[in-house]
């Protein structure tokens, strides 16, 4: 892909929230050439660690509670805030800065404390990847999700403050990225993002039941919940499901994690990857069926009762 300019449409993908005026107008490819370099000589060493806005992804959230040693549910009640994503109604958090200064929680003057943990959005800066192939891929379209990964591209977020820019040190945005781990990360982020990217695409004629927001926020949150929803519920009586997948998700977080997106897609998208038991089928239309019937009662009654209560307002007029 050739260094060109970037278009109003193209949007970053989870990267830390920046004033679109700092975003440098070239797109850059891997081979790009980068000159920065962060370390705790430079002047404003954590300057960027407050007042912004980062979003945790699943994986981000199973690094952070390891490193610190506590439940997820801990983890979110004292870090994060609840936030939406991508401006959907797609549920998720952020973490919560300090009420004093509004700095990140782990930030100190020695710099960061989970540092070999921080964040996805932590390591991307001051490299934003866009991405505008905006609504992912239909399932099994695999030429389709070829190019959405074809038509990713890369630019500089430069604040005035950074003085990382003033440094020696020059790299390729391949270098500056494998340094930062931030492959891996996208490795593992990918099929959540796109869970996100194809609801923001749907809009909001397409509408997601509440359960089915707050299964996306369960499973992307907490697994431990998840685990115990997978083991402890109907859900291995209900969905075919085989013996090794089982007995990887029952030990390994990150194969939990990765099973959460394909479970999510499925009963979210509809995606193929996850199937009812045959027995099961009629059963679970049954069920939505059921669910169905109830909302068309409830916004019957609903509106039965706003016709009555203008019938009041009218009288008393
Ligand atoms: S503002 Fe730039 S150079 Fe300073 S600490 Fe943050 S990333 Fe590093
Ligand atoms: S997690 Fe670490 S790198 Fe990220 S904002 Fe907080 S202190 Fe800074």
């Amino acid at each position: 892909m050739s260094e060109d300019k970037m278009s109003g449409k193209e949007k970053t993908l989870f990267g830390q929230e920046r004033n679109p005026s700092n975003i440098v107008p070239t797109k850059l490819t891997l081979d790009s050439r980068l000159k920065f370099r962060c370390h705790p000589g430079v002047s404003c060493f954590t300057a960027c660690c407050g007042g912004i806005k980062i979003i945790l992804t699943p994986y981000d959230i199973l690094q952070l509670i390891k490193r610190l040693g506590i439940p997820a549910h801990e983890f979110l009640h004292t870090y994060t805030h609840p936030t939406y994503l991508e401006k959907t109604d797609m549920p998720g958090v952020m973490i919560k800065l300090n009420e004093e200064d509004k700095k990140c929680p782990f930030v100190t003057p020695a710099g960061c404390t989970v540092y070999t943990d921080r964040p996805t959005a932590c390591r991307y800066y001051p490299v934003g990847m866009a991405d505008f192939h905006e609504g992912g891929t239909r399932d099994g379209d695999e030429d389709a999700a070829k190019t959405a990964t074809e038509d990713k591209f890369f630019f500089i977020v430069k604040e005035d403050h950074c003085k990382g820019f003033d440094e020696d040190k020059e790299w390729t945005i391949r270098e500056w990225r494998a340094d930062q781990g931030v492959d891996v990360r996208d490795e593992m982020n990918k099929e959540w993002l796109r869970l996100v990217m194809r609801r923001k695409s749907f809009g909001h004629q397409a509408t997601l039941s509440d359960q089915a927001k707050r299964m996306f926020f369960m499973a992307s949150t907490d697994l431990a919940h998840f685990r115990r929803f997978i083991f402890e519920s109907s859900f291995l009586d209900t969905y075919e499901i085989d013996q090794e997948t089982i007995d990887k998700i029952r030990e390994d977080d990150v194969e939990l994690m990765l099973f959460s997106f394909k479970y999510l897609a499925a009963t979210l998208f509809g995606a193929q990857g996850i199937k009812i038991k045959d027995g099961k089928v009629q059963e679970k239309i049954k069920q939505i069926k059921a669910r169905q019937d109830e909302s068309v009662t409830k916004s019957i009654q609903e509106y039965e009762e706003l016709m009555a209560a203008r019938g009041q307002q009218k009288k008393g007029e």
